[in-house]
């Protein structure tokens, strides 16, 4: 398999357990608020008490339901899931939640990561005459949990941690229990929260709990499994690994900036970012402007720090989608057309500090340089919130393979001509980690050094074919 057509996904993962409410519809607003984690496919699963209800599709949350759509879906436990694109499996196999038929009954499961170890697990299922439809590591997930050693589902959740290697985030629900569990790494997040009427609600950022009224009790531990039912929330394992490894590319993009990570918003930590970049690499500038809408915090930070006015010098069509999950490197380029338009009042004649949080392929600063110079400006200095990003991600952010990445292939000095800047600059390692406040509780930094915290010896080596 390609790593092209590999199960690797983000994605966006929602659990609630409330008798007295219309569960799927506060699922679909859940899941809404969770759409930047995965525009690829949405879905819905409901437990009555006695079966489970289902409702997947390819396409966004709002494409995907309907009042129609939700009205089967009566019952008191849901999760929901939305998946994001990763060339080669957009397929509606691999749309979760994954529902079987199991001896202990259903089961459904929503899950958000990537399992290093996914292809041994997988030969080992198929060994033992289990059928798989679908290419994602998630099914595997499902399939273990349903014919996984243990009496009970607290049992076969505790073996399944001991099998599994690499990032999970769980969402779990059978006729009468949610549960949920984050990996012994930590490395992507989730909480939950409670309702205040006896509902608990469990989510991949607490964005979405704001979003449904829900209050933030706190996020799981790493390698926590916690159980909600009638009996209330509790934690029903705890085996952390010795080391946290929470992704630090949730930090610079991926999350979104009102969530609270470590005690934090991610848009005050976002801010810290530019600010330290601001100390690291000045520039002798007349405005900053950030690539809108991620970079707009650093971009902040960045004119605090330096004393540079902060102005708007490209707006972004909101309704276009990320440039990201276009198919292909053509359609991409094309894509910051599409997106974005130059402000020339604000840019002619001005040097221009450029904010990005991240620079992947590179295909999209580019562009983006130059529609800055056509509107007018007479430099542009790149700046980037992150360090520069030379290696794949096989913990579930999916970010490019070894060739496509620009850091990998190119030197600095070789990049800041490749984009037709004045000056680049890039965050530091050391900048980024203490402008998340957390210094001492461990990142995944594997982006950046080649160093993940699992083995990922067997993808790496298909990483590098492209
Ligand atoms: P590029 O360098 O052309 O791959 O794109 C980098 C731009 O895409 C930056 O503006 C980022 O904010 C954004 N970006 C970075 N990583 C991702 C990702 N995993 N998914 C979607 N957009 C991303």
């Amino acid at each position: 398999m390609a790593w092209g057509d590999s199960p690797g996904h983000e994605c966006g993962i929602f659990g609630i357990y409330a008798p007295h409410e219309d569960v799927a519809r506060l699922t679909f607003f859940g899941l809404y608020a969770l759409q930047h984690r995965g525009q690829e496919s949405a879905g819905i699963a409901v437990s009555d008490g006695r079966r489970i209800h289902l409702h997947k599709e390819m396409g966004l949350v709002a494409q995907v339901f309907n009042e129609e759509k939700l009205r089967p879906l009566k019952g008191y436990i849901a999760i929901g899931h939305t998946r994001y694109s990763t060339t080669g499996s957009s397929k509606l196999q691999n749309a979760q939640p994954f529902v079987v038929e199991s001896v202990l009954g259903p089961l459904a499961v929503g899950h958000n990561g990537n399992l290093t170890n996914a292809p041994q697990l997988r030969r080992e299922l198929l060994t033992r005459g289990v059928g798989l439809i679908s290419s994602s590591d998630s099914e595997v997930i499902t399939q273990m949990l349903a014919g996984g050693e243990g009496r009970t589902w607290e049992e076969k959740l505790r073996v399944f941690m001991i099998r599994a290697e690499g990032a999970y985030c769980l969402t779990v629900m059978t006729r009468d229990t949610l549960y949920a569990v984050r990996d012994p790494w930590g490395l992507h997040p989730l909480c939950y929260g409670h309702l205040g009427n006896g509902g608990w609600v469990v989510a991949s950022e607490s964005c979405a709990l704001a979003t449904i009224g829900a209050t933030l009790e706190r996020e799981l531990a790493p390698g926590e499994i916690m159980a909600f039912d009638e009996r209330g929330p509790r934690t029903i394992a705890h085996s952390p690994a010795p080391q946290r490894a929470m992704c630090l590319f949730e930090y610079i993009y991926f999350a979104r900036p009102d969530s609270i990570v470590d005690g934090q918003t991610l848009h005050a930590a976002r801010v810290a970012a530019g600010r330290e970049l601001a100390r690291e690499a000045p520039a002798d500038a007349d405005i900053v402007i950030p690539v809108p809408d991620s970079a707009v915090p650093a971009a902040i930070g960045y004119a605090q720090e330096s004393g540079i006015p902060y102005q708007e010098g490209l707006i972004k069509n909101r309704y276009i989608g990320r440039t990201f999950i276009q198919p292909d490197d053509r359609l991409r380029k094309l894509g910051v057309q599409l997106k974005f338009n130059p402000l020339s009042d604000s840019l002619a004649g001005k040097r221009v500090v450029l904010v990005d949080d991240s620079i992947v392929r590179g295909n999209t600063s580019g562009p983006i340089v130059r529609l800055l110079r056509d509107a007018g400006a007479v430099e542009v200095h790149m700046r980037v919130s992150s360090p520069p990003i030379k290696h794949p991600c096989f913990l579930g952010v999916d970010m490019a393979t070894y060739p496509e990445l620009i850091a990998h292939r190119l030197t600095l000095p070789e990049i800041r001509d490749h984009l037709g800047v004045d000056s680049l600059a890039y965050l530091s390692l050391e900048g980024l980690i203490r402008a998340t406040g957390n210094s001492g509780k461990g990142f995944c930094n594997g982006c950046f050094t080649g160093n993940y915290p699992v083995d990922v010896h067997l993808l790496e080596k298909e990483a590098f074919e492209g």
